[in-house]
């Protein structure tokens, strides 16, 4: 997708902090960081949000929490961490590429706000 912010950051037209990246998926540092350890895991295909998912990508979405898992423990999160997904206006999600923070190195509240 051409007009797409992380699309972009992916092709490397938009540089940023690369954290990991395969075939699949992108994980960079997001630039607002909500946490010590505050990253965000991408896949490379365009997907809007997870309202967008089908039955296809069930593998990419799976794989993606174990590209987390692997993550939080290269950043030595052993105390625990938190994956979110933000998907749509109520769930807060501000850019319209399916994305997953891994956010860790404090302790989060619940509920969220
Ligand atoms: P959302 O609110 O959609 O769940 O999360 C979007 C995230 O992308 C936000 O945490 C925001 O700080 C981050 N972000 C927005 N633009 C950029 C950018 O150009 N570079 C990086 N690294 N992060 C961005
Ligand atoms: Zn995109």
């Amino acid at each position: 997708m051409t007009n797409c912010l992380f699309c972009k950051i992916i092709a490397g037209e938009i540089p940023t902090n690369k954290i990991y990246e395969d075939d699949k998926v992108f994980a960079f540092g997001d630039i607002n960081p909500q946490a010590p350890v505050h990253i965000l895991i991408i896949p490379k295909k365009h997907i809007s949000s997870l309202d967008d998912v089908t039955a296809e990508d069930k593998d990419l979405l799976g794989y993606i929490q174990i590209v987390a898992s692997k993550l939080a423990k290269e950043k030595n999160l052993t105390d625990g961490y938190r994956v979110v997904n933000n998907c749509g206006v109520d769930g807060g999600q501000t850019v319209a590429h399916i994305h997953y923070h891994l956010l860790g190195g404090r302790t989060f509240g619940w509920p969220p706000g």
